[in-house]
């Protein structure tokens, strides 16, 4: 007997609608699972056996064959289980053929004693779903706070197969999936708030301009200058992810299965810190079936490179193309797969390799020192616009009153932001750093004693035609910020000593 139910798979971050068909022969007993499945979609059938017998149901002791359709598209995980589960019972008589709810689309992992468990990737699945016209989905019951906010289509939730078998047979009903939206501010928060972190008032300053235009920056200081803290503290003062963004990072964050359980939708940008070990695979993605990297997670959130010169050449080589386009293009024999990968990218370093220069405890020599700091330079280093030399703590700056907050913060950069999407609107990018370098005249406009500073300066130090449109954009940021239309000589005096001449 032949039958048929519906389910999803993932590209990328993706959902594909399914087809799962199924056909009852004679032959020697056996489940065969085709359509391009990887391994997890063959052991599917182990799964999916166990998992109906346990449930008080009898396999036929035929040949079942399982077509998985489109059979062009490589398919894998485990969300298939339940799809795979309801169209062998429904082929073999078990599930009525008739029924009004067969046109449900089932998406979940089955344990072997028939419980459905919580299963990555379900929300950009549902959404694909959603798009291409059927409205009706069961997923895990587990996975129901990452859907529930949905408003569109009909989402249930199941945490046993015979519950959807009864479900879909009209037996049994099934909750829709609740909106159980934690209210803002609750959950895991790792975020560091500005006012907890002592002195680096410079440094703090930086990164208020650097988040403001979207401007990449490196930090150089000693250890315990307090570089890891205030790059944690940096999806503080971004203005909270806008609802489509929203949608956007939670549905990859539920593909790389790292959602936490209770979580809804993430409000918050997301924080990667990647070890400098990390391969170029795990930094930008990759692997048989593409997975996201480290810098689609850290999409329209901060990725942040700690200890920056001991990342491998080929790591920090993988990020160029990503951080230039916004996208990860994974290129694979099967696919060629692309992820989002617009973040905000902040470097930490050494001063040299024992960290303490320039003071007199520094045992290293000069070429040690120029070797480590060269580990920095080359094409990646172009992507930063912003830099900022940070010294140790003094007893000063630990006894120093608490200095503003990240809200307060948060409230400057989101004004300055507002301003750039005013000024870009139509024109396919946000932020200061982004406009092309032909379009700077353009949108930046000098009050006489700027531009004086910058001739000077242009050729007194001797800058490079990059450097001088780097400093044109980091100054009108600073200019964005204080709310002025014109950039001023303080903004771009300012903007000159965020330059990188300490790794001249
Ligand atoms: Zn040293």
């Amino acid at each position: 007997m032949f039958a048929r139910a519906y389910s999803a798979t993932l590209v990328g971050i993706e959902g594909i609608p399914v087809s799962v068909e199924v056909d009852i022969a004679g032959g020697l007993p056996c489940i065969e699972i085709i359509g391009l499945g990887d391994a997890s979609v063959r052991e599917a059938k182990h799964r999916v056996r166990s998992a109906i017998r346990n449930s008080g149901y009898e396999l036929p002791a035929r040949r079942i064959v399982v077509n998985l359709a489109p059979a062009g598209i490589h398919k894998e995980g485990s969300h298939l289980d339940l799809g795979i589960a309801v169209g062998i019972l429904r082929a073999s008589g078990k599930l009525p053929l008739d029924i009004p709810r067969s046109d449900y689309v089932l998406l979940g992992e089955l344990a072997l004693d028939g419980e459905i468990r919580r299963t990555p990737g379900i929300l950009p699945m549902v959404l694909s779903v959603i798009k291409n016209g059927r409205r009706r989905v069961v997923t895990p019951q587990a996975n129901q706070a990452e859907v529930g906010w949905l408003e569109d289509g009909e989402v249930r939730t199941a945490s046993r197969l015979e519950e959807v078998v009864r479900f879909l047979s009209g037996t049994g009903d099934l909750p829709a999936a609740e909106n159980k939206m934690p209210p803002e501010g609750s959950g895991e928060d790792t975020t560091v708030d500005m006012a907890d972190i002592r002195g680096q008032e410079a440094a703090k300053r930086a990164l208020e301009v650097a988040v403001s235009g979207g401007h990449n920056i490196l930090m150089i200081g000693s250890p315990g200058s307090g570089k890891t803290l205030l790059a944690r503290a940096i999806p503080g003062i971004m203005p909270d992810l806008g609802p489509d963004e929203s949608v956007e990072v939670t549905a990859i964050h539920s593909v790389a299965g790292i959602l936490p359980p209770e979580a809804g939708l993430m409000k918050r940008r997301p924080f990667r810190a990647p070890h400098h070990t990390v391969t170029p695979q795990a930094l930008v993605g990759g692997g048989i079936v593409p997975k996201p990297g480290e810098v689609t997670l850290a999409h329209r959130g901060v990725l942040f490179l700690d200890e920056m010169p001991h990342f491998s050449r080929a790591a920090l080589d993988a990020l160029r193309q990503p951080l230039e386009e916004g996208v990860a293009t994974v290129v694979r024999s099967r696919a060629r797969v692309l992820f989002p990968a617009r973040c905000f990218l902040v470097g930490a370093a050494n001063p040299c390799p024992c960290g303490k220069f320039p003071s007199d405890d520094c045992t290293c020599n000069e070429r040690a020192r120029r070797n480590y700091l060269s580990r920095l330079s080359g094409p990646l280093l172009d992507r930063f616009d912003v830099f900022v030399e940070m010294s140790p703590l003094s007893l000063g700056d630990l006894e120093s009153s608490p200095g503003e907050t990240s809200a307060v913060v948060r409230k400057r950069v989101t004004r300055a932001r507002m301003r750039q999407v005013e000024r870009f609107s139509g024109k396919g990018f946000l932020t200061n750093s982004q406009i092309p370098v032909k379009d700077i005249s353009r949108y930046v406009s000098l009050s006489a004693g700027a531009k004086k500073l910058l001739h000077r300066s242009f050729n007194e130090l001797g800058l490079s035609a990059r450097a001088y449109h780097k400093i044109l954009k980091v100054a009108l940021s600073i200019a964005d910020l204080d709310d002025s239309p014109r950039v001023e000589e303080a903004h771009v005096a300012e903007a000159l000593a965020y330059r990188d001449c300490f790794l001249l």
